[in-house]
């Protein structure tokens, strides 16, 4: 079974990540690979900052790895949080706070359109290539369901009336930005030879 480092501190993403690849490719976390950082996301979109992920963490270890970053778009909120979704409230990267200023914010607005957008990038053999997924929803009014991480107890995927904290993560993974970013990406493994990149 091939091998790949997948660069993250999150054990849910790192959950997720395994029901999808887990019985094709050995995953290995950052802290399975002895690396203890925190991986900086500085850019101004989803796609440098999960570049930016990878690239670390294949100079480190010169091994095939893949990183990934998401973000909620909220449609009246003209995208926000976006890219800065992580620390929205501010540096303490609290889900309860985020959740919180992005209720607050959309409290007058009656679009409650969203949608998640993840990135993946795969660093394979020293090329990198890119995967994106997106799910679009809606945000609640309040907190439901005690599941997941992050924005997942406002989150009602389109096609579900339940939020995604309310869901398993096997029902989460029917709808997810993550899984889609994740089919493409197992859909390019299974499309090219890795020894031949
Ligand atoms: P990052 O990709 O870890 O930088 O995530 C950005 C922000 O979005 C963080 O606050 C995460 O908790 C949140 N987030 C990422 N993926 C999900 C998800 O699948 N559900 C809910 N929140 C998420």
């Amino acid at each position: 079974m091939d091998t790949l480092i997948f660069a993250t501190n999150n054990q849910n993403k790192v959950d997720e990540i395994r029901l999808v690849l887990g019985n094709r490719f050995n995953i290995i976390t950052l802290k399975e690979s002895g690396i203890d950082i925190d991986i900086p996301e500085p850019h101004d979109t989803l796609e440098a900052n999960a570049s930016e992920k990878s690239t670390v963490i294949h100079s480190l270890t010169h091994k095939s790895c893949f990183s990934e970053d998401t973000g909620l778009e909220v449609e009246a909120l003209n995208g926000e949080p976006g890219v800065k979704s992580a620390r929205y409230a501010g540096e303490a990267r609290s889900f309860d706070d985020n959740i919180e200023k992005l209720l607050q914010n959309l409290k007058p607005n009656n679009n409650r359109k969203a949608r998640f957008k993840t990135v993946i990038s795969l660093i394979l053999n020293g090329k990198e290539f890119l995967f994106e997924g997106v799910c679009p929803g809606i945000i609640t009014t309040g907190k439901k369901g005690s599941n997941g991480f992050g924005y997942d107890p406002v989150f009602i995927p389109d096609g579900s009336s339940n939020t995604f904290a309310e869901m398993t993560m096997e029902e989460k993974s029917m709808f997810s930005h993550r899984k889609k970013a994740l089919e493409k990406l197992v859909t390019f493994l299974g499309s090219v030879d890795i020894n031949q990149i």
